[in-house]
């Protein structure tokens, strides 16, 4: 039995040291994320306590209510097998979580997200935009993509069909980096559809990360704005990319490409990537 265990003692508080500057919040997410991949396979029995400040959950000696205090605002996917505090190792008031299927990027999520920097923005030290594999939003529109047939599928329900109109360009930028990286013919091989939900959910987090950084500019350059994908089969949050230190399967978050030649160059990467040769191997 392993336990994991959100410990809360009333008589002992627990107060947390914010990061001093968003490279160590930048770290510790990257940190927490590494132990969480761990966390099972560490022993085959034992615990890990995360500990939980009485105020986060409301208990305020002096009464009143909590105040917000997250250091990283993350957009993540609503999938349920990717619960973004737990998936970090983070406790109760540390990340202001958006949430919503494909991590898309609407109008209710950048206001979130202005919200979060308008009130919070003396914590937030971080923009994180959280992409998985297997994602089932960006597979509905790599399905649609591959087969448009599919689509007319979607025409009876305005609000799925606006999700997935709003996942076609990173589809799209996904096949023609696919194509420009293995040639037209990589859409007959079988791995080719699943190749394709891999690199679109990468392009997508990172397109994302580069609305951000770009929609919420930082004069101070206090914060910065980074992305990863959730891989549900390691646990682990990667950019599946070659990176000078090897391991692409190793836990990391990257900074959001910040202009169209970089994004090409991340997106070659990204399509050549031994992730890509794998599923194309099927
Ligand atoms: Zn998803």
């Amino acid at each position: 039995v392993y336990d994991v265990i959100f410990r809360f003692d009333p008589a002992a508080s627990v107060r947390r040291q914010p990061p001093a500057d968003a490279a160590e919040a930048w770290r510790r997410l990257e940190e927490g994320n590494a132990t969480f991949a761990r966390l099972p396979t560490d022993a085959r029995s034992g615990s890990h306590v995360v500990y939980v400040a009485p105020e986060d959950l409301g208990v305020c000696p002096a009464g009143g209510t909590p105040t917000q205090q997250p250091f990283a605002a993350v957009l993540g996917c609503s999938d349920a097998r990717v619960p973004i505090e737990l998936i970090f190792d983070r406790s109760c008031n540390e990340l202001f979580v958006v949430r919503v299927a494909g991590n898309i990027l609407g109008l209710e999520q950048l206001g979130s997200i202005d919200y979060a920097l308008e009130h919070l923005g003396r914590h937030l030290k971080l923009l994180v935009v959280l992409g998985h594999s297997q994602c089932g939003a960006v597979s509905a529109a790599v399905d649609a993509f591959l087969k448009p047939g599919d689509y007319l599928g979607l025409v009876s329900s305005h609000p799925l069909r606006a999700l997935v109109n709003s996942l076609f360009p990173p589809v799209r930028g996904a096949a023609v980096l696919l194509a420009g990286v293995w040639g037209d013919d990589i859409v007959k091989r079988p791995g080719y559809r699943a190749a394709l939900i891999e690199t679109a959910v990468t392009i997508n987090a990172a397109l994302k990360a580069t609305i951000l950084q770009q929609g919420f500019p930082d004069p101070s350059a206090d914060r910065r704005v980074v992305f990863g994908v959730y891989d549900l089969r390691s646990r682990r949050v990667r950019v599946p990319r070659p990176f000078p230190d090897g391991g692409e399967d190793d836990t990391r978050l990257v900074e959001a490409p910040p202009g169209r030649e970089e994004f090409r160059q991340f997106g070659v990467q990204v399509a050549g990537s031994p992730l890509v040769r794998r599923l194309l191997e099927g």
